[in-house]
């Protein structure tokens, strides 16, 4: 198994970088890079151009994907940044955002125990395997998901629980 190693400690915590940057100390591609920002799994500081990602950023996101690499996540679950732990979607609700093009596209909900976002990169077709009993709501672009205010949903989970 050929699995490229992701070492975030090449990169810096206190400043930005370029996906020009982050792909040269990663050694991979621009284009994988850019794929995790396009499907929403890594967040640039802003809008603007170029593209910049904040350390801190990067190296949660590596991290995750390591600790998500080490632990198979069971079937109805999505490896939690925030738990370290693989958790249900939050309402067994979830967004799907297909890819551009063929591939993987993303599975986005928020932890039922944190209320974190969680992230996890799926072909459609695998959807039902990955979430079953989950509402996976197929949404063109990142969807709002991400911006509701956690207190609520930690709320409307626990009406949902004890209902
Ligand atoms: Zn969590």
């Amino acid at each position: 198994m050929a699995r490229t190693r992701l070492n975030p400690r090449l990169i810096k915590l206190n400043r930005s970088h370029t996906i020009e940057e982050v792909a040269r100390h990663l050694r991979l591609s621009r284009e994988a890079v850019r794929r995790w920002v396009r499907s929403g799994q890594l967040q640039p500081i802003d809008s603007g151009r170029p593209i910049l990602l904040a350390g801190a950023t990067l190296r949660a996101f590596l991290a995750e994907r390591r600790a998500a690499a080490k632990r198979p996540t069971p079937p109805g679950h999505i490896y939690c940044l925030k738990c370290r732990e693989p958790r249900p979607p939050a309402l067994g609700m979830a967004d799907f955002t297909p890819p551009p093009g063929r591939g993987a596209g993303n599975l986005r909900a928020l932890c039922a125990t944190c209320g974190t976002v969680m992230n996890r990169r799926a072909r459609w077709e695998a959807v039902p395997v990955i979430l079953p009993d989950v509402e996976v709501r197929v949404v063109e672009r990142e969807g709002r998901i991400a911006e509701r205010p956690t207190p609520s949903v930690n709320v409307a989970f626990k009406e949902h629980a004890s209902a």
